[in-house]
């Protein structure tokens, strides 16, 4: 729409219901139809690759551009088709690549309406001299009235301007292809339809639904429906006049099951219906949706779409079958794509043997964020494995545990608890990040065995290692079902550890257990003290009395006043 000025030639496809009427009395007919013939003998597919040739023929007619009055020819060319909007478009070479070839090709003129910012872009001559066609957002130029104007905007403005003059009005073209329709297979749900000598097409009544497929029929390629070989399917009665009837041979795409597949879920013993309309207003639309990325354009328009017309048809109260969409990336090994022909996949057979399920399942979900594609790697597997173990023995380490620790490293341990509850919480709800949830579960089991390599094996008492243990257990539940169940059981639960509530976070305990704080000397900045937070002003000055960098600038002198700002600051006031 914005580059409507820049339409030079207009293009039918070569299936276009008009042509005939328009080639009648032309002198070229014979080598229209010629040209229409061999388009006609190849795929859509071959005519819509950017590398075809891009040839077509001119029909001896012309067409007007509403927008400037102008007379333009009009070509039947091999690059349109169909099965796009109406099958004619017009053409703007300056800004259509397509179009651009097809332009230099048969000497169409060229318009540039939309400026490339790139001055290298502009030859010298003018519009014909560009190289190629211009498909970027740009300013507006050669289009009167709207010159100027960013073409996004012009759009707009064009359409109002072309209402308003009523020479065209907005519309919204929706494009699904049909091929669920009318497969030439065995496979595939047959099509409800008899077709009649006396009474033409006739639906087969609900009460004989479903049609269902007849067994044992050939179905090697032949380049016929394979039920066209099944005798006893084919012959049947009319349902209207009770005469001898041909059913349909041809049968739905798959396609067409699983795009409503998750209604027949909800309503499996309905024996005379799909699905219960109740019971499927009740229960979905379905939260979450996730499935490669290969689903994007067939799957998921698809069910879309039947959707929506089950429900402009009353038959559900909603227009969109999934909530949310969650695309999952590729593992990939040996820097490819895991395939039985590359030899490089993976089984989880094996693994599980060797390590057991718990260690694959964490494993895997720790490759990394579920969204990108993943490199496999064997030895990270030993790593899980590994992982596992260390919680598996915090058990014991709890069992030899003293009744009373130290206190500053039990506070530390419940604080890294806390934080550790709160960022699975986080990262597993909703956004899948299990990689870093498992990270931080981690982080949290590192931390007690550092401590107890650095203070000492008696540390931390047995009721605050208890409690560690158990909130980790309960994170790690959904993600190693197996090995958090028995712990769980061992530490004396008498419930399972997926009917236990989903562990809660203080929020007073995330704060971080230390704090820097800039230490000033008569107002100047000479360094941090690291202490922790909420530290009396007594233990603050001492630990920067013992700081040996800073209490040389205190040294020798007197000092006259501490003004300590609790966890922020500290000026030291020396004469
Ligand atoms: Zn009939």
């Amino acid at each position: 729409m914005d580059t409507i000025f820049g339409c030079t030639y207009m293009v039918l496809a070569p299936e276009h219901p008009m042509l005939d009427k328009l080639i009648e009395n032309s002198p070229d007919k014979a080598r229209i139809t010629d040209f229409v013939r061999e388009v006609r003998n190849e795929t859509s597919l071959e005519r819509v690759q950017t590398t075809a040739d891009k040839r077509g023929v001119f029909t001896g007619r012309y067409v007007t551009n509403l927008i400037n009055g102008r007379k333009i020819p009009l070509y039947i060319a091999n690059y349109v088709l169909m099965e796009y909007g109406t099958g004619a478009v017009m053409a703007v070479p300056a800004h259509d690549q397509r179009d651009f070839e097809f332009a230099k090709r048969y000497g169409l003129p060229i318009e540039v309406v939309i400026d490339n910012p790139d001055p290298s872009s502009r030859g010298a001559g003018g519009g014909e001299a560009i190289s190629k066609a211009y498909e970027e957002d740009g300013v507006m130029v050669n289009s009167p009235g709207f010159d100027g104007m960013g073409n996004r905007e012009a759009m707009e403005a064009i359409a109002d301007h072309m209402e308003k003059k009523g020479i065209g009005k907005r519309t919204v073209h929706f494009k699904l292809r049909d091929w669920l329709i009318s497969r030439q297979r065995y496979w595939g749900a047959p099509i409800p339809v008899v077709y009649c000598e006396k009474c033409g097409m006739v639906p087969v009544p609900e009460k004989d639904l479903p049609v269902l497929l007849p067994e044992g029929v050939e179905f090697r390629p032949t380049g016929e429906s394979p039920l066209k070989s099944a005798k006893d399917f084919v012959n049947t009665i009319c349902p209207a006049c009770g005469g001898k009837a041909r059913r349909e041979i041809d049968t739905m795409d798959t396609f067409v099951d699983s795009s409503w597949y998750f209604l027949r879920y909800i309503s499996p013993n309905a024996d005379d219906r799909p699905f219960d309309t109740t019971d499927v207003n009740n229960w979905l639309p379905v939260d979450q949706y996730i499935g490669g990325v290969e689903h994007a354009i067939l799957h998921l328009l698809y069910s879309r779409f039947i959707t929506k017309v089950l429900c402009d048809m009353g038959y559900i109260g909603f227009d969109e079958p999934f909530k949310r969409l969650f695309t999952q990336g590729m593992i990939v090994k040996d820097g490819a794509k895991m395939s039985k022909s590359k030899g490089n996949v993976v089984s989880p057979d094996a693994l599980i043997d060797k390590y057991g399920a718990d260690t694959v399942r964490l494993y895997t979900l720790f490759i990394g964020p579920p969204e990108k594609d993943a490199e496999w790697s064997d030895r990270g597997v030993e790593g899980a494995f590994r992982f596992l173990k260390r919680v598996w023995t915090l058990q014991e380490i709890m069992e030899k545990a003293p009744e009373t620790g130290d206190a500053d490293a039990k506070d530390a341990l419940l604080r890294k608890m806390h934080q550790t509850i709160q960022k699975v919480t986080e990262d597993v709800d909703g956004e899948f990040h299990f990689n870093t949830a498992i990270s931080a579960v981690m982080e949290l089991v590192n931390h007690v065995y550092t401590g107890l390599n650095e203070k000492g094996e008696e540390c931390y008492d047995k009721a605050c290692l208890k409690q560690v243990i158990e909130n980790t257990v309960l994170l790690l539940g959904p993600l190693v079902p197996h090995i958090a169940e028995e712990i769980n059981e061992r530490l004396g639960s008498k419930e399972s550890v997926f009917c236990r509530q989903w562990p809660s976070f203080d929020k007073g305990m995330l704060k971080a257990d230390t704090v820097e704080i800039p230490v000033q000397i008569n107002g100047k900045l000479r360094g941090t003290i690291s202490v922790a937070s909420g530290l009396a002003q007594e233990k603050v000055q001492e630990a920067i009395l013992a700081d040996g960098k800073l209490s040389a600038w205190i040294e020798g002198k007197q000092v006259r006043k501490w003004i300590v700002l609790k966890d922020k600051l500290v000026n030291v006031v020396v004469g």
